[in-house]
């Protein structure tokens, strides 16, 4: 079946993933969970995750997919999220087109 882009989707890694069958609650906090309790779980998933044949793959489809919570690919969402400031695109330079008439100065982003 296709996305709503219309691409197929690649899914198969899915059937692969060592934690599937697993008990889902090890991948996901729960709501308030904090502290040593949360890191422990946290190494649990991640250990688990360190032997999955698919771990790029779940990865990769974690960070282009933006999940928002649990341990995917061996990454917890904070790591998620660090990652994808850290190789965010710099915003291109921007140029000032002047020309006499102010009427018709603008700003533009040069092609790359
Ligand atoms: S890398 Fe971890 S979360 Fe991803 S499929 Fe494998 S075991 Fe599951």
């Amino acid at each position: 079946m296709p996305d709503q882009f219309h691409r197929p989707l690649d899914r198969d890694w899915q059937h692969r993933a060592l934690c599937r069958g697993t008990d889902t609650d090890l991948f996901f906090s729960p709501d308030g969970e904090r502290g040593n309790v949360r890191a422990r779980r946290e190494r649990a998933a991640k250990q688990i995750c360190q032997d999955c044949p698919v771990l790029d793959n779940c990865r990769a489809h974690a960070l282009t997919a933006t999940e928002s919570y649990g341990i995917w690919g061996g990454m917890s969402e904070t790591e998620r999220a660090r990652h994808a400031r850290r190789t965010r695109r710099p915003a291109r330079p921007r140029e000032c087109v002047v020309s006499p008439d102010p009427l018709t100065w603008r700003i533009r982003t040069p092609k790359a």
